[in-house]
């Protein structure tokens, strides 16, 4: 039996890309053979791959001066590859700081020998909003923030408009779920496994002229430039994470693309944030309302037993993947693309159930 699954990542996937996924398993495009079993070199997987980034900038509207990117080693390596390529050797780089995930960000690019400045944080309010007012530096040489925060359950509507240096965004988890105006960013990424497919593939989208400007004689697979310069096939790509992701994007495409993903998104998060905010404080949304996540939904009940009460019974009854980060507890629901209006009334359905026998 299917549950419905609100998992954080790697979380839900259409069932529509699932089956059609197991329909071509032994017999992909007459290959005779699955995907995986093919080349990587086979004429008809490299047109799968290059259709597959021309996908993505067809979702996004994206010019014939972005480039689309299959990399590995998740966001995290992204992490490091964007300072060590655009802000080496002591370099000055700003961040916005908005939880877990932007934090891990800054942290690393320091480890990578960039000059960190924090333009923004909204740590001493436990990262519950998208800060508006930023103290950038003079010169830095990019400015970088995350868009959706997975674990706080916040975030960005209107990305900072003066910033003194181009923008570089984690959209791990708010990925094709809405339109996004990429004009003053040189480079934006997100993990696979959050709303794209399966884990082991991070979508990259660079300015062609800004990956240019790189710093040279980096080991390859860290150098943006060898991934421009081979297809994404310098070495061999994450072929089935990048054949499940092309499906996810014609299924959005077919949906009727990013617009209309976006009005099913905004419906879902305004059933759920409707039912916390009606529930006379039973749930307690931990969000601020301006930074409310449409795609992270995260809120507490009165006790920590009783939200150990709400995530069990909840399970029982098909809801699952609804404990909150391990770092902060409570209970979190991720309503990525693939989850449906039906599995959000079918929790907030539950939600009055359980409040009428505990509240
Ligand atoms: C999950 C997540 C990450 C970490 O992704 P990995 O692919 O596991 O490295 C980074 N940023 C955001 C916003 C995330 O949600």
């Amino acid at each position: 039996m299917r549950v419905f699954n609100f998992n954080a990542g790697p979380a839900a996937l259409p069932i529509e890309v699932l089956e059609q996924v197991a329909s071509e398993m032994l017999d992909w495009n007459g290959t005779g053979m699955s995907i995986m079993e093919n080349s990587h070199r086979a004429k008809q997987v490299v047109a799968m791959a290059a259709e597959t980034e021309e996908l993505v900038k067809s979702l996004l509207n994206l010019g014939p001066e972005w480039s689309v990117l299959f990399c590995q080693g998740g966001a995290s390596l992204q992490f490091a590859m964007v300072p060590l390529n655009f802000a080496p050797d002591g370099q000055l780089a700003d961040f916005i700081d908005t939880g877990l995930w932007s934090t891990k960000a800054y942290q690393e690019a320091k480890q990578c020998g960039t000059q960190v400045h924090l333009a923004a944080s909204s740590a001493q309010d436990d990262f519950t909003y998208i800060p508006t007012d930023y103290n950038f530096s003079r010169s830095p040489k990019y400015v970088y923030l995350t868009s959706n925060n997975t674990v706080r359950g916040t975030q960005w509507r209107n990305f900072p408009a003066q910033a003194p240096a181009p923008l570089i965004a984690d959209l791990s988890s708010d990925f094709l779920s809405r339109r996004v105006d990429l004009s003053n960013f040189v480079l934006a990424f997100a993990g696979a496994q959050k709303n794209v497919g399966p884990a082991g593939l991070t979508v990259v989208l660079i300015k062609k002229d800004f990956a240019q400007t790189g710093k040279k004689g980096l080991p390859h697979m860290l150098d943006y430039r060898t991934y421009l310069d081979n297809g994404s096939m310098y070495n061999t790509p994450p072929v089935f994470a990048i054949y499940v992701a092309s499906l996810v994007f014609k299924w959005i495409k077919a949906e009727g693309g990013l617009e209309v993903i976006e009005k099913f998104n905004q419906l879902k998060g305004k059933t759920l944030y409707d039912a916390i905010d009606g529930s006379s404080g039973f749930y307690r949304g931990t969000a601020r309302a301006d930074s409310r996540s449409l795609m992270n939904v995260t809120f507490r009940l009165l006790s920590e037993d009783l939200e150990k009460k709400f995530l069990e019974e909840a399970k029982t009854q098909g809801l699952t993947g609804l404990g909150g980060h391990r770092s902060v507890g409570g209970v979190r629901a991720s309503l990525y693309n693939a989850v449906t209006q039906t599995a959000v009334e079918s929790l907030t359905g539950f939600m009055a159930e359980f409040m009428k026998k505990n509240g």
